[in-house]
């Protein structure tokens, strides 16, 4: 099945392992993908102010999934369309454990996150490069009162960072004891916490049930055991070279590294030596019986066609809403008139703008459509007295899909479209 969306964690995964670069080659391999109408999805245990720098990489990005799945963001409407936070009294308990022993830990609320400057003493940087290190601690709201912010904000997600001391199996035990709170350790010493249920497989999962996409249409990267969940529910779920163990059981696939731009590998392995053009086609001619007198107009060598391209049906006059059968019609003076003098115009564009739409959101350049068509027909159309007399002129969704850049072909110009495209 076609990919419709891709989605990739950042560290390890998207990221080159200096985890601030996204090399020109995994950029153009997803730009790509993109522009062939792909959605594509960072999905990350990081908030969103810490990935600013990554999107201005890849500005094309349609979603962000932050905070370890607790907030799934829109960036074209700049919303979010989904959150689950942690409930205000499990945040409570978390934050008593955290405040009675010296440790250093953020609060991801507001797609920020907060911390309070008197506990930076206590974090220890294990392998982070200094130069995103930097770049991160520039990225943090300080609060007087870390606690005080607790009790006043929506909480994603609560990290304590790096804490391996003499205090670790007792904070761990009394951590572990909240029966409400789901965990990770993306990092080795790092325990990441968020509302049990959280994680980035159901904002996925929420996420596609919005867009109408079933898993066997996802492809998803991870390298660590916060991505395995987001690979257990994409149909291509795929593991990085410098995966964990776990995470490339839980993966459908493999691929190179992050170094090696392991997500370049794949998505031309699965995405662009797997997919074949699309191609709008009047559901007519495939067989469909939406003629207006109930038939169809089946072209065997035009059915043939599914196995150099992605064929989309279409039907402008039963998109519009006429019923089958129904009375024919023939253009006259740019109006859609039956034979028994009943104006259809409105029904034919509406037909014609929601062809248009679906053309649209299937990234589809390319039209085989039935000719003398009132709707579909293109170059050649009925003069509108019903005796058989051909005009020159164009149906109305025809029409409007030449005028949005979308190239035509009648059905007796099959071989032309094959040559087009070199099969
Ligand atoms: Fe065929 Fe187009 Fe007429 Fe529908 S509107 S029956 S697809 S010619």
């Amino acid at each position: 099945m076609a990919v419709k969306l891709i989605a990739m964690d950042l560290d390890g995964t998207l990221m080159a392992p200096d985890h601030i670069t996204v090399t020109e080659k995994t950029k153009a391999a997803l730009e790509k993908a993109h522009d062939m109408g792909i959605k594509t999805v960072i999905a990350t245990g990081r908030t969103l102010s810490v990935i600013h720098d990554v999107l201005e990489q890849v500005p094309f990005i349609d979603y962000v999934i932050y905070s370890n799945g607790a907030v799934v963001y829109d960036r074209c409407k700049g919303i979010n369309i989904y959150t689950n936070f942690m409930p205000a009294d499990t945040v409570e308990k978390v934050v008593d454990i955290l405040e009675s022993y010296p440790v250093y830990y953020e609060l991801y609320a507001n797609g920020s996150s907060n911390t309070q400057k008197s506990k930076a003493v206590f974090f220890k940087n294990k392998d982070l490069p200094a130069e995103f290190l930097d770049f991160y601690m520039q990225s943090l709201v300080n609060h007087d009162n870390l606690s005080e912010f607790a009790k006043n904000n929506d909480i994603e997600k609560i990290n304590l960072f790096y804490f391996d001391g003499e205090f670790y199996d007792e904070i761990k035990d009394k951590l572990f004891a909240i029966e409400n709170i789901d965990r990770t350790s993306p990092v080795s010493g790092d325990i990441e916490m968020t509302f049990k249920g959280v994680n980035k497989g159901a904002a996925l999962d929420n996420m596609c049930k919005e867009l109408c996409f079933t898993p066997d249409e996802v492809m998803s990267f991870g390298d660590a055991d916060n991505d395995i969940e987001m690979l257990q529910f994409a149909g291509y779920g795929i593991a990085m070279g410098n995966a964990s163990e776990d995470c490339k059981a839980a993966a459908k696939y493999e691929t190179l590294s992050n170094g090696e731009d392991g997500i370049a590998a794949a998505i031309e392995k699965y995405i662009f030596h797997a997919s074949k053009p699309k191609l709008l086609v009047s559901a007519c001619l495939l067989g469909e019986n939406c003629k207006y007198n109930g038939s169809n107009n089946y072209t065997k060598e035009i059915a043939d066609l599914k196995d150099r391209f992605e064929l989309i049906p279409i039907c402008p006059e039963c998109f519009g809403g006429l019923p089958i059968p129904r009375v024919p019609n023939e253009i006259t003076d740019g109006r859609a008139i039956s034979k028994n003098g009943e104006d259809f115009t409105a029904e034919y564009h509406d037909g014609a703008e929601k062809t248009l739409y679906i053309a649209n959101e299937s990234n589809c350049c390319y039209a085989l459509l039935k000719e003398r068509s009132p709707s579909c027909g293109f170059g050649k159309i009925y003069d509108g007295t019903f005796s058989g007399t051909l005009v020159d002129g164009n149906g109305i969704t025809a029409d409007l899909l030449d005028q949005n850049g979308i190239r035509i072909f009648g059905e007796s110009q099959v071989k032309k479209l094959l040559d087009e495209f070199g099969f």
